[in-house]
């Protein structure tokens, strides 16, 4: 199917871009990398009188770390991530997460600014800011404000970013250098959507976890915070009893469907075996012996 007539504007800066969208309000839509975007055009699920191309925006794609602190531009593909080499140690969820998503064409031009823009309650991205309570930042002509991942996400293909914004940055702090994460995903064949996938990130003081992180892909309307199986972990140190309740709480958090990919029990069943293989990886990379 063809999509609907619309306006194709590609502007040359971000003020421009933010001046285009204050114009047209909901009129206008947003083009990072097009993988969710064009697909939704084609098929008229969106009919957008404008369409505005963010994708050669220079100066929104960077990856950079500063006293501990991890900033991601919002045009950084899947792909540059995937390859970063300052993405390991205590930020090794990003590669991981990255490596799981789609095939290489998708990576080459889906952005994480767009994954997480768009939604999806089986989207990758948006567990890991969850994961890592992550700070989205989004401007619009009237400036810039935070967003925090956990109020971030409003419902399926639902945020709290409003018509005239653009997200321009995901910024995460850590405050331990004994940091760790993983991300487990099952997926019925290679470059699949989940079936369910979870992502876990901790940090550890003195042997206990200091901060501990979950986000669980697929089994909701969105994705999930774990907020008890996170507080189950904090102030404790990681026995195997203490990894086993998280998951177990974090299993009950989830509410998935049954579905051809599995029934609702199973899905479940599966997330309390990624929380507790995800913790275990994550523990040992915060400890940084290998898991
Ligand atoms: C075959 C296929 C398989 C896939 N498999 C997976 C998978 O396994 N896991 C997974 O997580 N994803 C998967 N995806 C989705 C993929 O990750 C997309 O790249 C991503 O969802 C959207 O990124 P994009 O840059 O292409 O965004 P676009 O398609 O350009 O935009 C998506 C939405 O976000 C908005 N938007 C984009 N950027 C911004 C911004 N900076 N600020 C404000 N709004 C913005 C757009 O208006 C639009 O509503 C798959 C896609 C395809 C086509």
């Amino acid at each position: 199917m063809f999509p609907a007539a619309f306006d194709y504007r590609s502007p040359a800066s971000l003020d421009e871009a933010l001046g285009l969208l204050s114009e047209q309000g909901d009129a206008a839509k947003v083009m990072a990398g097009g993988q969710s975007l064009i697909p939704l055009l084609k098929l008229r699920f969106a009919q957008p009188a404008m369409v505005v191309d963010i994708g050669r925006l220079s100066g929104m794609s960077g990856v950079s770390r500063n006293n501990g602190s991890l900033r991601i531009g919002a045009l950084a593909r899947h792909v540059d991530i995937e390859r970063n080499k300052e993405l390991g140690g205590a930020w090794a969820i990003f590669p991981e997460t990255a490596h799981w998503i789609a095939d290489p064409l998708v990576r080459n031009q889906g952005t994480i600014g767009g994954s997480i823009c768009h939604a999806d309650p089986s989207g990758d991205w948006g567990s890991v800011m969850l994961a890592l309570s992550a700070d989205l930042v989004a401007r619009s002509s009237k400036g810039e404000r935070v967003i925090h991942a956990a109020d971030f996400f409003k419902g399926p293909f639902e945020t709290a970013l409003r018509p005239d914004e653009i997200l321009t940055e995901v910024r995460v702090a850590s405050g331990s250098k004994s940091a760790g994460g993983a991300y487990n995903k099952l997926e019925r064949k290679v470059g699949d959507f989940a079936t369910v996938a979870v992502a876990v990130q901790v940090e550890l003081e003195g042997g206990k976890v200091s901060k501990a992180g979950i986000g669980l892909t697929a089994v909701g309307p969105m994705n999930i915070k774990a907020v008890a199986a996170e507080k189950a972990l904090v102030g404790r140190e990681p026995t195997d009893a203490v990894v086993a309740e998280a998951a177990r709480l974090a299993a009950e958090a989830a509410e998935p469907k049954s579905d051809v990919r599995g029934s609702a029990e199973f899905k479940k069943d599966i997330v309390r075996v990624f929380v507790q293989r995800g913790l275990k990886t994550a523990i040992a990379r915060a400890k940084g012996v290998s898991a």
